[in-house]
Order: C-alpha cells, then sequence, then structure tokens
C-alpha cells in the first residue's frame, strides 16, 4: 500500500464513530419519498460541518455537495428517501432508532441507502484534511424520490441543473464489491373495452373479463421465452393487477386492465417490450400504454417521467469498474466482487438514458433493502469512506 492510501484508511478509521453517528442521526428521520426535506437539511449540515467547498439545495431537493474545482467531473450518488417500515411486528428493533450496537448500525434506510451518503460525507472530509487540489471536480449528491421513481432526480439534475459529470459511482449497497450494471423495467397498462349485456343473457355483450384473461395466459407465456443474457439473467413480465368495471355485479364486464410489471434484460428495449404485448392483444382488441410517473417533491415542483427505466451494462474491462477494482485492491490487498445489483438503481437514466458511465459501490447487504430488521456494519461504512475517497485519487482525469 501507498503512503496516501495507508494515510487514507487511518482517516477512515480515526473517524469510524463520526461516520456512524451521522448516519444514525439520518436514519432517525422517516424520509419517505418526496417527504425528505428534513433528512435533506440534515444531509446539507453535515456536509457544511465536513468542509466542503460548496453546498446547497436544488429544485427538485436532492441536496448537491461540491469538492474540488475541475474540468473533469465526478459524482458520488446515494438517494435519501426510504421505503416504509412494513409490519413493525418484523422488526426486532426501532426502524426508526438508529441504534449503534455490536458494530452496526440500525434501521430503515441503513443499507438502501442512507449508509452510502454517511460514507461520502466522510470521505469528504478525508478529502479536505489531505489538501485536496487534483483537477477535478466532485459532486456528492444526496437524491430524492428514488424509490418511486429510480432515475427522476438525475434527470432533473442534468437536465434542470446542468449538472453533467463524466462519471459516477452510485452508493446503492454491494455488499463492497464493484457492480457494473442491472436490468431495466417498464410498467405498462393493457386494456379492454367490451359490451355490457344484462347477467342473464351474456350472449348479448362481450365481456372484457375474458379478453384480458386471455390475453394474461399469453403473458403467462411470454415470460418463458424472453431474451436471456450471461450477465444480467432473463428478461421478465409478470400481472401485477387486474382491474375490472361492470355496470353492475349481475351484468357483462365492459372494462378490463392488466398492469404489467416487465424487466428487462440486455437488447431488450421499450419498444420490443410494447410490440410483444401488442402482437398478443391485437386480436383481442387490447391497448397498450407505457405509464408516465408525476408528482410533487417535497420542495412543491412537479415533475415526471415515463415510467421506462433502460437496461444498462459496462464491460468488466471499463475503465471505471477497472479505476474500482483497483482502488479496492490498493486499500484491502483483495480482489473485488465484480457483480450486478437484483434490483434497480438511479443509472437507469445516467447509464441507461445519458450515456454517462456508473459503476456501483456501497456498504451494505442488497438482501437487507426493503426488508426488516435492516442494519449495516460499521466495518463496511468506515471501508466504503476510505474507497470514495482514494477512488478520487486513482481516477485518471
Ligand atoms: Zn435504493
Amino acid at each position: 500500500m501507498d503512503k496516501l492510501d495507508t494515510k487514507i484508511i487511518e482517516l477512515a478509521e480515526k473517524y469510524r464513530d463520526y461516520t456512524a453517528e451521522n448516519l444514525s442521526k439520518l436514519v432517525k428521520i422517516k424520509s419517505l419519498s418526496t417527504e425528505e426535506k428534513e433528512v435533506q437539511l440534515e444531509l446539507k449540515r453535515q456536509m457544511e460541518e465536513a468542509g466542503f467547498d460548496e453546498v446547497w439545495i436544488d429544485g427538485l431537493g436532492n441536496v448537491i455537495g461540491r469538492i474540488g474545482k475541475g474540468k473533469k467531473i465526478l459524482a458520488i450518488d446515494g438517494h435519501m428517501d426510504t421505503v416504509d417500515m412494513g409490519a413493525l411486528d418484523n422488526w426486532n428493533f426501532d426502524p426508526l432508532g438508529g441504534e449503534i450496537k455490536d458494530g452496526f448500525v440500525h434501521g430503515r434506510g441503513t443499507v438502501d441507502q442512507e449508509g452510502g451518503p454517511a460514507a461520502f460525507v466522510t470521505s469528504g472530509k478525508i478529502l479536505n484534511e489531505l489538501g485536496f487540489d487534483k483537477d477535478l471536480t466532485i459532486y456528492f449528491i444526496g437524491s430524492v424520490m428514488e424509490e418511486d421513481c429510480d432515475g427522476l432526480c438525475w434527470k432533473y439534475l442534468i437536465e434542470e441543473e446542468g449538472i453533467k459529470p463524466d462519471w459516477v459511482i452510485s452508493t446503492e449497497p454491494t455488499n463492497l464489491g464493484v457492480y457494473r450494471g442491472h436490468r431495466g423495467r417498464m410498467e405498462m397498462h393493457v386494456s379492454f373495452t367490451g359490451v355490457s349485456a344484462h347477467g342473464s343473457a351474456p350472449e348479448r355483450g362481450k365481456n372484457a373479463i375474458y379478453m384480458a384473461s386471455k390475453a394474461a395466459l399469453e403473458i403467462e407465456k411470454l415470460n418463458e421465452r424472453l431474451k436471456y443474457d450471461d450477465f444480467l439473467g432473463k428478461g421478465s413480465i409478470t400481472i401485477s393487477e387486474f382491474v375490472s368495471e361492470s355496470p353492475s355485479l349481475c351484468a357483462v364486464a365492459d372494462f378490463a386492465r392488466l398492469h404489467l410489471d416487465r424487466r428487462l434484460t440486455w437488447g431488450e428495449t421499450k419498444e420490443s417490450a410494447v410490440k410483444e404485448i401488442e402482437n398478443i392483444v391485437a386480436k383481442l382488441g387490447g391497448k397498450v400504454k407505457v405509464l408516465d410517473y408525476s408528482e410533487k417533491a417535497y420542495t412543491g415542483l412537479e415533475y415526471g417521467m415515463e415510467k421506462y427505466y433502460p437496461t444498462w451494462k459496462l464491460p468488466e474491462e471499463h475503465e471505471l469498474v477497472q479505476t474500482g477494482v483497483k482502488t479496492f485492491n490498493n486499500l484491502f490487498g483483495t480482489k473485488p466482487k465484480v457483480d450486478k445489483w437484483t434490483f434497480s438503481t438511479n443509472a437507469v437514466t445516467i447509464t441507461g438514458i445519458y450515456g454517462i458511465p456508473t459503476i456501483g459501490f456501497g456498504p451494505g447487504n442488497e438482501l437487507l433493502a426493503h426488508a426488516p430488521n435492516e442494519k449495516v456494519m460499521i466495518d463496511d461504512l468506515v471501508k466504503a469512506s476510505a474507497f470514495y475517497a482514494a477512488f478520487v485519487y486513482e481516477l485518471k482525469t
């Protein structure tokens, strides 16, 4: 290990309690999507206290902290909204307690994913202490609304806030592996309009439930023949909701709608996925629609996008992936696991739409995301804070 890496590890260790306590403070503030105001003010305070060059909150409510002022731009992203607690009976501790005990920080959001931001605040503090002066701008971003609409915050950052990084690190949980992709996804409605008639004489009408049911059985078969990718796995489709309407419970149903959850592997796009469904429902008279997301952010701004989240991956030999591998190897003396996420992240827009290369590196085990008894190892937080700081130096600008 060279001198700089040794120093970075030393500082990350020195700030072990500071990192854990910062995370505990964030976890104690409930922060569901579109309700992140208080947690964002706390993150901003932490960045200011850590000595970031500049910290501000944009129109959608993302917190942006800057260190350095170079031509090339690296962004380190972590979303600050969390999902709800679920049934409290399933928890062995208070999900909003932020308890620090037995080498873990406990509570909702520790893994998914306020642990990442807590670690990057410390890495900013480390960079300051090292007198960072490389020709590079680093934006540390605590983003919003990811759990409701992954990537929306980055559409805003790029298109409205004018932040266009050359590279991004996502701090979503990777168990300290270097991740380089995940499947995309999209949501569609398929609607069927029938003709109502008295329930005593169904032959006079056209039942929309039968039309939708025939389509549903074809969609079940479609799932079996979707594409497969060696790295990302198989594309998939499932029906998550079936809605119908009828003028009375003694009448032929004249409307039915399926809600489709489609996961897209490599080579599958919005166009190809819509076409597959159209081929199934055309003869049944069904209409396919890709859904839109639009919500009011906590700032009051209404903002949205289509619910199409493109698939993305970087090749293993990509410079950014290899910089991650090298950084890890230098710091910890072993090769990291290079892998993919099962779930979706903000990289659907960052890489999937805007083509900016992203890698993932974050504290915590993905298996605990959205689950009861969520907790993160403080060792993971310490290692992540060292990694982000060392990565900045390792990156070839
Ligand atoms: Zn997440």
